[in-house]
């Protein structure tokens, strides 16, 4: 199986999924390559080609202030629905030196268009280690953030960071954000994050984050890595209820392709929950 290709321009869809209604995806990154400061295993667009944490090089490549406006413009003027409005795309959109200016732009064009709309990130919080980036995520209306791992170990082995990242800075900065959602995906195989060790580990983490939600998923689509195996239904819904359970916040399992498929989306909540 193939990897999906590249988002081919600074807005795609928008997508109707059940889970997010209709979202536009906003791609700040190359449109002919992925730039990323991790190359997960997992990733749907394949092995990272660019990976980094400084893009200044790259700027070439990346979609400009006034390219970003009149594309998402031009994109939220025509008549559909549109519910979300994402920050995600072909690589870490933290990265784009402008981040800062788009995300501004963005905020705008939703108030004028699309005010019922909300925008927010996916991101892999690289980048929150800087106090800068935190300010500017915390313009959005929601921010999605990756954290796979509750040790560094699994870290290294799973989101392969490039130079320069540093995992207990992330785990700092994603404790001092507000409002903050956590996203992670677990896999099984020749690499993993589902043994009992790393399960323990990463509930110690989301102790400590505090997020206001989490959610997790399995492979939906074909990953980086050969020798993966997507982890079952039954075991995300378990690793939800022991974080449940410890934690008190709130695990959503996400069986479907993507947050931008029109799969069937069965949104869990564990069993205790129910009960009560
Ligand atoms: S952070 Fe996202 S885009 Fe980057 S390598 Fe991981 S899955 Fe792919």
């Amino acid at each position: 199986m193939n990897n999906i290709p590249l988002q081919p321009g600074p807005t795609y869809g928008p997508v109707r999924s059940r889970r997010l209604g209709w979202s536009l995806g906003l791609n700040i990154s190359p449109i002919s390559y992925k730039l990323c400061s991790f190359n997960c295993v997992y990733c749907q667009y394949g092995w990272t080609a660019v990976h980094t944490l400084d893009s200044t090089g790259r700027l070439q490549d990346l979609p400009s202030v006034d390219d970003f406006a009149k594309g998402l413009e031009d994109a939220l003027r025509k008549d559909r629905p549109i519910d979300n409005i994402t920050f995600s795309g072909n690589g870490e959109a933290t990265l784009h030196p402008q981040f800062a200016e788009l995300v501004d732009i963005a905020v705008a064009l939703k108030k004028n268009y699309r005010p019922l709309a909300r925008l927010g990130i996916l991101s892999n919080s690289s980048s929150v280690t800087s106090e800068g980036v935190r300010c500017t995520l915390a313009k959005l209306d929601f921010r999605v953030m990756k954290l796979d791992a509750g040790d560094i170990e699994t870290f290294s082995r799973i989101n392969r960071p490039c130079r320069g990242v540093d995992y207990n800075a992330i785990l700092d900065g994603l404790k001092s954000m507000d409002n903050v959602s956590l996203q992670a995906m677990f896999v099984d195989g020749e690499i993993q994050n589902v043994s009992e060790r790393e399960i323990i580990q990463w509930i110690e983490r989301i102790s400590e984050i505090r997020p206001i939600n989490i959610q997790i998923y399995s492979l939906h689509r074909p990953p980086a890595a050969s020798g993966l195996v997507g982890v079952t239904e039954e075991k995300l819904k378990e690793i939800a209820a022991r974080t449940e359970t410890v934690t008190g916040i709130t695990v959503e399992v996400i069986i479907a392709a993507s947050p931008y498929s029109e799969r069937v989306h069965q949104p869990w909540r564990c069993q205790q929950e129910r009960k009560n």
